[in-house]
């Protein structure tokens, strides 16, 4: 019986961990993992990288160190299509791999929502490699005439943390010349946190320095400008598009039900409807019946009832309905504040700060990603 996990990202890895004692008896389980990478990525450190907190390799962890002591086959791969009626999957245009039981774990990518010019000019922030071309570019701004201005599109948490860090990482290295713009379409930015957050957050970004323009849409990006509905150009520019995300999908044979999002509906098992040999979870999901935030947070949570219910469908016992608990959201802004919404409380400052480190390291997956988080930790 063959059970294949199509991306091994925090539902995939997860799932898998997860799974890992009840494998480790079941030796007529073969487990396949596909990822297009030989490694998992803590998305959340990206921006880290970008300002040069952590260097690349603390985020990231090789999967064959992390399953180390597991019977499973490691194939790394771009998988193009899947087909729930034959049950295959094609990875890297040729090779076809059979499955029994799926996970479609693919994340998301950059939503650019045809946005001319936006994919082209622009800086997205999802995977490593973008990262290092952001932190490359904005480490040598000093050299670039042609530019000002670094402008972020999107105004929720991915958007407000990383230009809160750019503009204090850009004072680091004595760069005040570069003005950061922040820009969202919305009536405030952090909408999804609560009035208190998002008033602090703004106040925080505009006592900084840093430009927020609200209620503007952007309608085209070239090299080095960009342009809003209002009819403004803003020049001498480089845009980073943080703006938006869609599920990260080959192409699929099978009479599934997406929702207008693209993203994959289950039910509270993780099943994909009409094939209840296939699961789903993370980002490429949306429940019928339930709202579940896209996050690393929620991925992890999933896959802890995911990998449950795998083994009750394999001890021929009942399934697990999943319910979901929020623990909240951090905010990071710069070293030693934290602007934290946890149960429906708002906190700010040094102590969510420390909770979000002390986080991070409680949730390193390998000894080594553990111990430079906690050397990071130090670092003034
Ligand atoms: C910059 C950034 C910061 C974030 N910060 C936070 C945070 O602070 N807190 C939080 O809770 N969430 C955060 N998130 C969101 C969080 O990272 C995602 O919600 C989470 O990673 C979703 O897990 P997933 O398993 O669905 O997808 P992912 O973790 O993205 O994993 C998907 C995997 O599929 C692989 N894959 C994709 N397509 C293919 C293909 N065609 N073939 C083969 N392999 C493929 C990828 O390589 C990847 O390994 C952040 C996201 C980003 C981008």
């Amino acid at each position: 019986m063959r059970l294949v996990i199509a991306g091994g990202g925090f539902g995939g890895v997860y799932t898998i961990l997860n799974l890992k004692k009840f494998l480790l008896q079941r030796k007529d389980i073969e487990l396949v993992l596909i990822d297009q990478n030989d490694y998992f990525l803590f998305k959340p450190l990206l921006d880290e990288i970008v300002v040069g907190n952590i260097k690349e390799d603390v985020a990231i962890v090789r999967f064959e160190k992390l399953f180390k002591y597991m019977n499973i086959k490691l194939l790394r791969g771009n998988i193009g299509l899947v087909n729930l009626e034959e049950k295959f999957l094609i990875v890297n245009e040729k090779e076809k791999i059979t499955f029994d039981y799926l996970v479609i774990s693919l994340g998301a990518t950059t939503n650019f929502y045809g946005v001319p010019g936006a994919e082209e000019f622009s800086f997205r922030f999802s995977s490593l490699d973008e990262m290092k071309k952001l932190r490359d570019y904005i480490s040598n701004l000093d050299h670039k005439e042609t530019i000002d201005k670094l402008v972020v599109v999107g105004g929720g948490a991915t958007g407000v943390q990383l230009a809160s860090k750019i503009n204090f990482f850009l004072r680091k290295i004595k760069l005040k010349k570069i003005e950061i713009i922040l820009i969202e379409k919305g009536k405030r930015i952090l909408s999804n946190f609560g009035d208190r957050v998002s008033n602090k957050c703004y106040d925080f970004l505009s006592k900084n320095g840093i430009k927020i323009f609200l209620e503007k849409e952007v309608t085209e990006i070239g090299e080095n400008y960009i342009r809003l509905d209002s009819g403004d150009i803003i020049e001498k520019a480089k845009i980073i598009w943080t703006a938006g995300v869609k599920p990260n999908l080959p192409k699929i044979v099978g009479n599934l039900q997406f929702n207008r999002r693209g993203q994959i509906v289950v039910n509270r098992f993780f099943q994909v409807k009409n094939y209840e040999n296939v699961f789903a979870l993370g980002d490429v999901i949306s429940f019928e019946d339930i709202n579940v935030p896209q996050s690393a947070q929620a991925a992890v949570k999933e896959a802890k009832y995911l990998a449950q219910n795998l083994k009750n469908i394999f001890t021929s016992s009942n399934l697990k309905l999943f319910r979901y608990y929020h623990a909240g959201d951090l905010i990071p802004l710069k070293r030693f504040y934290v602007a934290a919404n946890i149960r429906g409380l708002q906190f700010f400052g040094f102590l969510p700060w420390l909770m979000w480190k002390i986080i991070y390291i409680v949730r390193a997956l390998t000894w080594r990603q553990r111990f430079s988080l906690i050397l990071n930790f130090f670092r003034f």
